[in-house]
């Protein structure tokens, strides 16, 4: 946790329900998939909300949970495209989608790093849940497709809170993906396309918006 505790539960005492997506939540859960945290779900519709998008594009569907929030949000002619390299998991998203009644989502099974490269876009909002350590080599394509103005959010930035130690002080087997994400989050900050910030949400996450034109 990155937050005070009780800052954290009182942020989360504001929710409400969301229908069928509290089972899905719920079940998800249980079973242990990576989905994002409580705090993360209300910040996720409010950057739907603002990015007021025609096309969203997620990395790392599991099993439909964050798309689904997205989907609530996002203008009736919207599309989400979400990959996933997990046949199970991919599986389970479609069961899901279906249950909630979104036909809207689209979901693509295979390695995002290839994915990605096939993809055209432009999105206006992209959602970055997957393999962390893999965000600094996905970036190129990632920018490639996000529209101008469009919103890039990376999620589980902050490592619960690992990332502000030194790499000394963190396990060895979890060097390369310190190194990596803090070699991310420079990139973002310092990106001539990009204006970002780092958000103590949930598990951490970077808002970057691409520049227009006019303010290059
Ligand atoms: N966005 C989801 C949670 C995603 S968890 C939600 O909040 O509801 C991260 C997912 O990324 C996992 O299901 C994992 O299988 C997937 N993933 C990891 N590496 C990937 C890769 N290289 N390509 C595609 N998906 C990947
Ligand atoms: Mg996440």
């Amino acid at each position: 946790m990155i937050v005070n505790e009780r800052i954290r539960d009182y942020i989360c005492s504001l929710e409400r329900s969301r229908g069928v997506l509290d089972e899905i939540e719920k079940e998800a859960r249980e079973a242990g998939v990576p989905i994002i945290k409580k705090e993360t779900a209300a910040f996720l519709e409010t950057m739907t909300a603002a990015a007021n998008p025609s096309a969203i594009l997620e990395v790392g569907t599991a099993v439909g949970y964050s798309a689904l929030l997205m989907s609530r949000i996002m203008p009736k002619a919207c599309e989400i495209t979400t990959i996933e390299t997990d046949r199970d998991r991919i599986q389970k998203a479609a069961e899901n989608l279906k249950k909630a009644g979104e036909s809207r989502i689209h979901l693509m099974e295979g390695d995002a790093g290839k994915v990605l490269a096939a993809l055209e876009g432009p999105y206006d909002l992209i959602f970055m849940d997957a393999a962390k350590g893999q965000y600094i080599h996905w970036l190129p394509d990632i920018l490639r497709v996000l529209a101008p103005g469009g919103i890039l959010l990376s999620d589980n930035v902050l490592q619960d809170g690992r990332i502000v130690e030194s790499r000394f002080a963190v396990e060895r087997r979890d060097r390369t993906i310190h190194a990596r994400i803090r070699e991310y989050l420079f990139t973002l900050t310092h990106h001539p396309e990009l204006t970002s910030s780092i958000v103590p949400v949930g598990d951490g996450v970077a808002v970057s918006v691409k520049k227009r034109e006019r303010q290059k």
